[in-house]
């Protein structure tokens, strides 16, 4: 029966080749323009959904679990207010700055012809454009200029063009829902520190949960609403610690080693694809960015003692790793007409 079925099936698509490809193409375009119009809008809505889990540990932590710790203890409640607070605002601060601050983006390139460099007259354009928009030029083993055909721009090392927010970004990590924005060579600072502090601030709100609970369960205090109530924020405040600390440990382990490797996470798929092929044709894969993890280190917190690179603070983005666009594919048509000469983002500045 299924075996008819697809066999009818098949003939259909052969007896109406053209139409067939048309609907599933027109089908698969939609479903790309869904598919993008639900992230940008799933955006602010995990941005108010993470605020209102905020709020509720915020909540729970000072009207409940906080007057309970302390006591009487003056003094231990202002220690831990005051702890409370700097991780909270911290939280915040690089939570806000990954929001909006622009991952950033390559100088648009209106010609393609500006690639090569050339000048060139029109019968030869067709020939032209279309080696523009499929070739790429490489500098280095893996380090390579390419052509954005969407964004008509010279996409540089490490730069991807990311579907959802249609534009190409550098040093594109991911595309982050929960801050609705893509992670980038400008944001990615803030959000290695938003993982840490979000780290940390799941672990203190674990011990502090955990402790409320110990205490209520010693004191075994006689049923009442109040009881009740501190009962149900401490397992509450416990549960929310306990499952965003691991999916935030599992990411901040991982972006340890990014960082230490000096990869993205997108970097991190095609390098173990061509580490696989490597190793099966007899040769040794090396990241061409990699220059040992202190290096990688500073070139993404800065060259600092660690309490400053932790702090808030609004700092340089992490610096190009590659070489420049070499002058002779830079427009020499353009500079002698006087006009806008590509702006290449920056020469390598490799720390
Ligand atoms: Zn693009």
């Amino acid at each position: 029966m299924l075996y008819r079925l697809l066999f009818n099936l098949r003939n259909l698509c052969c007896a109406y080749d053209g139409w067939v490809w048309h609907i599933i193409f027109s089908i698969r375009y939609y479903c790309g323009i869904g598919f993008k119009a639900f992230m940008r809008l799933l955006g602010p809505v995990m941005i108010i959904g993470a605020n209102l889990l905020f709020f509720n540990i915020i909540y729970n932590y000072m009207f409940h679990l906080l007057p309970k710790m302390s006591g009487d203890n003056v003094m231990l409640y202002f220690t831990h207010f005051l702890f409370g607070f700097f991780l909270l605002s911290n939280i915040e601060f690089n939570y806000m700055g990954c929001i909006f601050t622009p991952p950033g983006h390559p100088e648009p390139c209106l010609d393609p012809r500006r690639y090569l460099g050339l000048k060139i007259n029109h019968r030869q354009r067709n020939l032209v454009d279309h080696y523009a928009f499929n070739t790429t030029l490489e500098l280095e083993p893996a380090v390579n200029y390419r052509w954005c055909k969407h964004c008509k721009c010279i996409k540089p090392p490490r730069t991807h063009h990311d579907s959802i927010t249609g534009r190409c970004i550098l040093h594109m990590d991911h595309y982050c829902p929960w801050m609705g924005n893509c992670v980038g060579k400008n944001n990615y600072r803030y959000f290695v520190l938003f993982l840490i502090y979000l780290f940390l601030g799941c672990v203190y709100i674990l011990m502090v949960s955990y402790y409320v609970v110990q205490l209520v369960t010693i004191e075994r205090a006689p049923n009442s609403v109040a009881l009740m109530y501190l009962t149900n924020a401490a397992v509450l405040t416990f549960t929310i610690g306990l499952s965003a600390g691991i999916s935030v440990l599992i990411l901040l382990v991982f972006h340890t080693f990014l960082v230490l490797t000096n990869q993205t996470t997108l970097e991190f798929y095609i390098n173990w694809e061509e580490r696989r092929e490597a190793k099966e044709q007899g040769y040794v894969f090396k990241n061409p960015f990699d220059k040992g993890w202190r290096k990688n280190l500073i070139r993404v917190f800065g060259d600092c003692a660690w309490y400053h690179y932790m702090n808030m603070s609004v700092r340089d983005s992490v610096p190009c790793d590659y070489p420049a666009l070499p002058q002779e594919y830079q427009s020499r048509d353009l500079e002698s007409s006087g006009r806008r000469t590509l702006n290449h983002t920056a020469p390598s500045t490799s720390q």
